[in-house]
């Protein structure tokens, strides 16, 4: 009997536990906000003391719980590529290896971000979402100086690996432990010993992301309750053109493009590596960031999907790092949006600048929330749209950040598992076995 109970829980994954933990949030946040009402805060007196509904739940217990959810992923994303990266890289048997992996990494990212922005482009001039608009809005936007590419590239050379890590720095951090890793490869014994240790203190970093992992439902939950009590649904109806445009393409490539792409370049199962994905995109839908999921996302790749160490550990970061499909995609709509609404016509050249802005934008460009307005001032400065127009799309802007971010993970994913099948260091077993790595709590 007692056997048979605990079966029954072990039942329950952490994927679903999650989705629980999510649309549960989802509710409790639409109840606190209808709770509220108009006003946007219900004030009462507890035991003599004023309380405040927002102050204590929304801003208070939600609010700084979501809180230190993400900076505990944050806090393992350092550790977690250097030292996994170092294991991945002195590893490799061959050191030319590395240039080939790389060369296919990048090449990959950039392919599938310019196929991105091209089709968001292409359904905007079909859809023509702002065509008639008469927008204003009193919202103002500032633009952020956009990087520029050549010091994207000289940046990624650190001057001191350590200022690196202190700021999180992928590219730097990246560039630093694929040196050492193969210093260390070329080290004979001292290398191995070196190696041994880095191997030990991966899987202790491991056992960390599994600690924080159980932990994801109870996040999730305060993650959304804090967003839906707060977030005004209203704008998206004013705008609810541009919204589902941008939420159609982003399901349209994760669904179909992804699918099409992995399938003909590595002949790999895509309906498998979709729904391995759930849990990851999950993360990536709440976290609203690439790099705040990266924990989880190396361990899909490697654990779930069977991409060996020597990729993931190298194609993951780099992936959370430069490539954002689903952030092109809004980009290309919004370019085509804004050039609307402003009744700007764009000739066949500026679309091209778009797509090789928009592309090369995100390389420069870390995962976090929100950064793929800040690449939209720059795609929009290419080609002479008024960067004010941001201001237009800025009320939608969080579920789509949201969105996009699950699509950005997925992408990486997907070009890992052609990388590693393409140089024999996919795991075939692992890929096809539906119960490979699937985290199940055993209380
Ligand atoms: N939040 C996205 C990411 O982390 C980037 C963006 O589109 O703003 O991948």
């Amino acid at each position: 009997m007692t056997e048979q109970l605990s079966d029954s829980t072990q039942k329950y994954s952490l994927t679903a536990k999650i989705f629980i933990g999510m649309i549960a949030g989802v509710i409790v946040g639409f109840l606190f906000k209808l709770l509220m009402g108009e006003a946007g805060d219900i004030q009462f007196a507890l035991f003599g003391i004023d309380v405040s509904i927002k102050g204590l739940f929304i801003d208070g217990i939600f609010s700084g719980l979501g809180q230190i959810f993400i900076a505990s992923l944050k806090m393992l994303v350092v550790p977690l590529v250097f030292v996994s990266l170092v294991c991945g890289t002195s590893s490799l048997s061959d050191p030319s290896k590395l240039g080939r992996l790389g060369g296919k990494s990048v090449g990959l990212y950039i392919m599938t971000t310019a196929i991105a922005v091209a089709t968001a482009i292409a359904m905007a001039l079909l859809i023509a979402p702002g065509e008639g608009l008469n927008l204003t809005t009193d919202t103002q936007f500032v633009a952020k100086e956009a990087p520029n590419l050549v010091q994207v590239f000289v940046d990624m050379f650190p001057s001191n690996p350590i200022a690196s890590m202190a700021q999180g720095n992928m590219l730097q951090i990246i560039v630093f432990a694929v040196l050492f890793g193969v210093a260390v490869s070329l080290a004979g014994d001292a290398g191995k010993r070196v190696s041994a240790a880095f191997n030990d203190i991966n899987t202790v970093i491991m056992n960390i992301v599994t600690i924080v992992m159980n932990l994801a439902p109870y996040g999730v939950f305060v993650l959304m309750a804090k967003l839906f009590a707060t977030i005004g649904l209203d704008t998206i109806l004013g705008l609810a053109k541009y919204f589902f445009l941008v939420f159609g393409v982003l399901v349209m490539h994760a669904l179909i493009t992804y699918p099409i792409i992995l399938k003909s370049l590595s002949g790999l199962n895509p309906i498998i590596l979709l729904r391995k994905m759930r849990n990851t995109a999950l993360f990536a839908f709440s976290t609203s960031s690439s790099n705040a999921t990266l924990p989880i996302t190396m361990d899909t790749a490697k654990n779930r999907l069977g991409v060996k160490p020597t990729v993931s550990s190298f194609t993951i970061p780099l992936g959370a790092t430069i490539n954002m499909d689903g952030t092109a995609i809004m980009q290309g709509v919004a370019t085509v949006f804004i050039a609307q609404v402003y009744g700007v016509d764009l000739s066949v050249t500026d679309f091209l600048m778009v797509i090789l802005t928009a592309t090369l934008a995100s390389i420069g460009t870390a995962g976090v929330p929100g950064v793929g307005l800040i690449m939209l001032a720059m795609v929009l400065q290419q080609v002479n749209l008024p960067v004010e127009g941001i201001a237009l799309i800025i009320g939608v802007d969080r579920l789509l950040d949201m969105t996009r971010t699950a699509v950005n993970v997925t992408g990486d994913c997907m070009v890992a598992c052609i990388v590693a099948k393409s140089e024999g260091e996919l795991d075939m077993d692992t890929y096809h076995d539906m119960e490979a790595g699937v985290r199940r709590d055993v209380d």
